[in-house]
């Protein structure tokens, strides 16, 4: 597989390349060169198979030759590790749980793929990979889970003092090993700015091999096709072909990674793009102009998105011909009342608690059916996290029916590790430098 970047359609680089860069000098975004069709025997029979099988058959064909097949075999088999199950309320409705994995969000897909690639590449005798990632809590924690123990990686995560969930707090300071947590005296933002800082610092880049874990690193992006194509093979063998998928989305890595498998042949009759009113893509959608704005709180925080960084691969994909996006995807947005009804409608007609994220994906499914009655697809939406992770959005009653699961109550009660710094840099850098230094 060779890349180019959006910004350069002539530009070619490795995958090893555009993996450990994350994003070409010119600022663009990785996209495959060739999106070779799955073969349609495999999709006539992908009922036949499992997740690790789906995963390797999508993998193998997009990567070519990158990774010899045994190799990305054991890759994904390690990476890959935990369930994604497409779980019914009625004939027509499924609810995609995209949770099982260790830091309970389904970026624990691309997070244990990333590491894992990276891992791969790193040959022995290599300097040491430095990961510097900013949090607002479930990017974090995955990628802290995801590299934990991986060999010849170091994590430092920073993330905002009071302002993750306890949870997130567990998951991003419980781990040791080759993971460090940091906690800034700041908001998310000073974290960003303080890791895009170190990026920058020519001593840092001298002493260290630092690279970044963000959403927009094309080997995140892969990962989150498989479970697209393994719902498919799970809905097939129900007797189920015309499949609608709803994605909550933010930054729109996950509905992107949806879109991109629909390039690779998967059968799938719409997206719909779900969104909080950080609207910038529902708005494009319907003005045609596209206009990023300041984003705003809400209960699906990890949507808070007013300039979403994968919008332009999707563009990309569509070879920005807006007409033709949007015959295959719709977008809505909801506001936080309707996130908090959406949550109470779904326990009260199902039984199933759903997080802030994943109850608008399902309030926008319910959008779509009333404006195309006449479309008779079955509908899955996405769901993005576990409802523990939000403890304080729920009602009494709905609260009280969340069961924690063990990932969590594996790591209760273990200490607290991590440091202390300011917002300024050059304490960050003196950190990264020399450690942390006790008075
Ligand atoms: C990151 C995240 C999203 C948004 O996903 P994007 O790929 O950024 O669109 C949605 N829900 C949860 C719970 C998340 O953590």
């Amino acid at each position: 597989m060779k890349l180019y970047s959006t910004n350069n359609k002539d530009l070619r680089v490795s995958f090893k390349d555009a993996v450990f860069n994350s994003m070409p000098q010119d600022k663009g975004l990785y996209m495959p060169v060739e999106i070779p069709k799955l073969d349609a025997d495999f999709i006539a029979n992908i009922e036949n198979y499992s997740l690790p099988e789906i995963a390797f058959k999508v993998a193998s064909t997009l990567l070519k030759d990158e990774i010899p097949a045994e190799d990305l075999k054991a890759l994904i088999e390690d990476a890959i590790n935990f369930d994604a199950p497409a779980v019914k309320l009625d004939d027509k409705t499924f609810v995609l749980e995209l949770f099982h994995g260790p830091s309970l969000a389904f970026k624990d897909f691309g997070a244990r793929f990333m590491s894992r690639v990276m891992a791969y590449f790193l040959k022995d005798g290599e300097q040491l990979l430095d990961v510097l990632v900013a949090t607002s809590g479930d990017t974090g924690g995955a990628v802290a889970l995801g590299f934990l123990g991986v060999p010849n990686t170091r994590v430092t995560i920073l993330y905002p003092e009071g302002k993750v969930s306890p949870i997130q707090e567990l998951q991003l300071t419980t781990n040791g090993q080759n993971i460090r947590a940091i906690e800034i005296k700041g908001t998310f933002d000073d974290c960003q700015a303080l890791v895009k800082q170190a990026f920058a610092d020519p001593e840092l880049n001298r002493k260290f091999r630092l690279t970044s874990a963000n959403s927009i690193n094309i080997s995140r992006l892969i990962p989150q096709t498989f479970y697209y194509f393994n719902t498919y093979a799970q809905l097939k063998r129900k007797g189920i072909q015309d499949v609608i998928f709803s994605v909550p989305s933010g930054n729109f890595g996950n509905i992107g990674a949806g879109l991109l498998a629909y390039k690779l042949g998967l059968p799938v009759k719409q997206f719909i793009a779900a969104t909080n009113i950080n609207d910038t893509v529902p708005r494009f959608l319907e003005s045609g102009v596209y206009e990023t704005k300041p984003s705003t709180q809400t209960y699906s925080n990890a949507m808070d998105v007013g300039a979403p960084s994968n919008w332009i691969r999707i563009m990309d994909l569509f070879n920005q011909d807006i007409d033709i996006l949007k015959k295959v995807v719709t977008s809505y947005r909801f506001n936080d009342e309707e996130t908090l009804a959406g949550i109470k409608d779904i326990y009260a007609k199902f039984n199933y608690v759903a997080c802030p994220h994943t109850a608008i994906a399902y309030l926008a499914i319910e959008k779509y059916r009333q404006e195309k009655p006449a479309d008779h697809s079955a509908a899955v939406f996405l769901s993005t996290a576990h409802a523990c992770k939000f403890p304080d959005i729920f009602p009494a009653d709905i609260a009280s029916r969340i069961e924690i699961p063990e990932q969590v109550t594996a790591l209760t009660g273990r200490p607290k590790q991590a440091d202390q710094l300011s917002i300024n840099f050059s304490d960050f850098k003196h950190y990264l430098l020399n450690g942390l230094i006790v008075d």
